[in-house]
């Protein structure tokens, strides 16, 4: 065997030869394999290539019987070749066929080899073929044969994932970077959006693979390597990330890994072995990768995500890679696939142009999420692995609604995916058309429609859904995004910001509902084992004045010369809105004696969420100026389900008898106390259970600004004295089953009334 020393260094710049030339893509691959097999002193040098239907094909070689080329297979995890691939693994073999995986293919006319080395040509850690050598002596491959072969495999990568091998497929298949996957994931927000992928990270693509001057390229990864080091330490020593918590375990999590001298021995063995710096972090991220992708341990494999982002960096860091172009070759149609991303970031792209967010991680509380279900876009969370299967600009479709993500969609799909849009679009149409319409029912009852709000982002929306105003607006939401506490003045600006936007129309405000799942980084309570029970909302406010004082200070400043309406969430006893009543008196009368512009109209009320206060409603109605029914929490706790807990939180059906005799108690005692009550949780946001609220006396709801078209839809068809006779004859009726639902059915089926 000849002294490889120089070897990998020459065979690369061969490559980058015939890479120069303008050949024929078979050619150019029976060259390399050729220039390979030459270079290692080895008589077998062969390319595998994977396709679409799992199968590894044979695409070139030299040494084995060329009649086999296109005609030889393996399936992954087949043989040794489809071992490697399946592996994302190197095998290094001495006597191949001993090897229990080993599988003889006679068109081949392999059996006379004995030593076999064979490598995973890997793109992001995923195998796109397998590239052997082979040798008839038995013998041991060294370690820099392997590295030499694994840097050769990088180039092949490149020819596979730039297309340049597709005119090679035959008819009818396709190489597996182009294969239509489906990942499920978990629905965070409904709709359905077609459009093309715009990773949010996106990848660096290393057109610049094999260097000139090692030496040089070296130094420009000490470079790069230095800056990303300052930089993270810079990140460290920020003041809101200085604290304990995920964020920081996260950056010294990245710091360890831009220490680690193993790391950095690898990078600089693969620029001594031809490649440029930014192509050696890649190799080396992918073959890490690969390794980390095989490991079980879930906290491994998260930290394999940090490798990730830190060698993403790092990538930038060497191609002086600047930041997403907004404008051009931003596409109209854009699904956006992010490992986790921040709710800013998410504002910062073009709304108008934005389809869906598929995340790889993700809660329904996350802010991003919050953010855009507030924008109306359709939302996937754990869609686990989707974004090393994605590129930039592949197509893609986005069913929340089932909670499937479709990447490089089949033409059927497409096609029946289009049909759905379209159909939705269309009944988008006819709401939109309902928008100036009177919210009268068919038998003249007037209902006020409200919309539910909580960012700036939803503003727009009370023109466009045609509501009356904003039933709820959940003020927690700017605490919950923001990386700090608000200051008092960020947060009268922000609620005069509302007012001005909603230009006349009424706005409920809600004071801060933080605690339970809302989840605010720099105000942490202790870890609570029921925080849904536990300290949060009016309770942490009642025990905190001075965040609530500062709040209803910024709302009154805000509201000068207006009306303002605010009401308070989670209340237990009415001791409780008292406290909040004296609280607020204090801040008008201090308000008053500096001089400041009081609102014109001042609207006080509770939010009844907690069962308690149904033994105490005619205390609740003679405090307030108004009731809201947060029939989301009222719901939990009466029939003792986690509302955020998908086992159980369909357990019961919100139309059955217990919870609409509990929401008729509340309207008739607002009844009888002359007290306004209205209901802001997600049953007035669906046609058939706001029918029923309307059936037992509601004459305002508040929800989601998509839901006021269809509930508007519904109102106009409602004879609503027809449907309350029935419903209370039901509700009265105890001897027939607990179920409302069929009866409403039926009554909207009989009646004509979209649903
Ligand atoms: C509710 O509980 O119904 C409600 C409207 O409040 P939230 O969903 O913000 O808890
Ligand atoms: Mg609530």
């Amino acid at each position: 065997m000849r002294d490889l020393s120089g070897g990998p260094r020459v065979l690369l710049k061969r490559l980058r030869e015939l890479m120069a030339e303008p050949l024929e893509p078979q050619e150019r691959l029976d060259r390399i394999v050729r220039q390979i097999a030459s270079n290692m002193v080895a008589e077998v040098c062969s390319v595998y290539v994977l396709r679409s239907d799992g199968v590894l094909e044979l695409y070139a070689t030299e040494g084995l019987n060329r009649e086999a080329v296109h005609l030889a297979q393996l399936k992954m995890g087949q043989g040794l070749v489809g071992t490697i691939a399946a592996s994302a693994a190197p095998l290094n073999l001495s006597d191949a066929q001993s090897h229990p995986a080993f599988r003889y293919l006679p068109e081949t006319g392999e059996e006379i080899y004995h030593s076999f080395l064979g490598v995973p040509i890997l793109r992001a850690g995923r195998s796109l073929g397998v590239l052997v050598v082979q040798n008839k002596a038995s013998r041991n491959y060294r370690d820099e044969e392997l590295e030499a072969l694994e840097t050769t495999a990088m180039v092949l990568a490149e020819m596979i994932a730039t297309g340049e091998l597709k005119k090679l497929t035959k008819p009818g298949l396709e190489l597996d970077l182009t294969r239509s996957v489906t990942i499920d994931g978990d629905t965070y927000n409904e709709g359905i959006g077609l459009g093309y992928v715009v990773l949010h990270e996106p990848r660096i693509v290393v057109t610049n693979l094999l260097n000139d001057d090692a030496d040089k390229e070296i130094r420009r990864l000490a470079e790069a390597l230095g800056s990303l080091r300052i930089s993270i330490d810079d990140l460290l020593s920020q003041r809101d990330v200085s604290m304990e918590g995920e964020h920081r375990e996260v950056l010294e999590t990245y710091r360890m890994f831009a220490h680690d001298q193993g790391w950095v021995r690898k990078l600089e063995e693969a620029i001594r072995n031809g490649l440029t710096a930014e192509a050696a972090v890649e190799k080396v991220q992918s073959d890490t990768k690969a390794r980390m992708m095989r490991l079980t341990d879930p906290y491994l494999r998260e930290r394999m995500h940090d490798f990730e982002d830190l060698a993403n960096r790092l990538l930038r860091q060497l191609t002086g890679y600047t930041g997403r172009t907004s404008g051009d070759g931003f596409p109209a149609d854009a699904i956006i696939l992010a490992r986790a991303m921040g709710a800013a970031e998410l504002l910062d792209y073009p709304r108008a142009n934005v389809r869906g967010l598929v995340l790889e991680e993700g809660a329904v509380t996350s802010h991003v999420v919050i953010v855009a279900r507030a924008m109306g876009i359709p939302v996937i969370g754990q869609a686990a692995g989707i974004v090393a299967l994605a590129d930039n600009g592949d197509a893609v479709i986005i069913d929340s609604d089932g909670g499937h993500v479709h990447l490089r969609p089949l033409p059927e799909h497409q096609r029946s995916y289009e049909e759905k849009v379209r159909f939705r679009a269309r009944r988008q149409e006819q709401f939109r058309a309902l928008r100036a319409v009177e919210p009268l029912s068919k038998d003249g009852q007037r209902v006020s429609l409200q919309m539910n709000a909580g960012l700036l982002v939803d503003l727009p929306q009370l023109s466009e859904s045609g509501a009356e105003g904003i039933g709820l607006f959940r003020t927690e939401l700017q605490f919950m995004i923001a990386s700090t506490l608000p200051k008092a003045e960020e947060q009268e600006q922000f609620y005069r910001n509302v007012l001005k936007q909603a230009a006349g129309r009424s706005v409920t405000f809600r004071t801060l509902d933080i605690g339970g799942d809302k989840v605010v980084p720099y105000f942490r309570g202790h870890e609570e084992e029921n925080p849904a029970l536990g300290w949060r909302a009016i309770r942490l406010s009642l025990d905190r004045p001075g965040l609530l004082r500062t709040q209803l200070r910024a709302m009154l400043k805000a509201a000068a010369g207006m009306e303002l309406k605010l009401m308070v969430p989670m209340v237990t006893e009415v001791s409780e809105i008292t406290a909040v009543r004296e609280l607020l008196q204090k801040e008008v009368q201090r308000l008053s004696r500096f001089g400041h512009g009081l609102p014109r109209k001042l609207q006080f009320g509770a939010m009844l969420e907690v069962p308690a206060l149904l033994w105490q409603l005619d205390e609740l109605m003679a405090a307030v100026d108004f009731v809201s029914v947060g029939s989301n929490d009222l719901f939990q706790f009466s029939m003792a389900v986690d509302r955020g807990n998908a086992r159980v939180s369909d357990r019961f059906d919100t139309l059955d008898k217990p919870f609409l005799r509990i929401l008729r108690d509340i309207v008739r005692a607002g009844e009888r106390n002359n007290t306004p009550v209205t209901l802001c949780g997600e049953l007035a946001g669906k046609p058939i259970s706001a029918m029923a609220l309307l059936g037992i006396g509601f004459r305002s709801v508040s929800m989601s600004p998509a839901s006021i078209g269809p509930v508007k839809a519904m109102l106009l068809g409602l004879d609503v004295g027809a449907l309350s006779k029935a419903m209370h004859e039901a509700l009265d009726d105890t001897t027939t089953p607990t179920s409302m639902r069929e009866l409403l059915a039926h009554f909207a089926e009989t009646h004509n009334i979209p649903l």
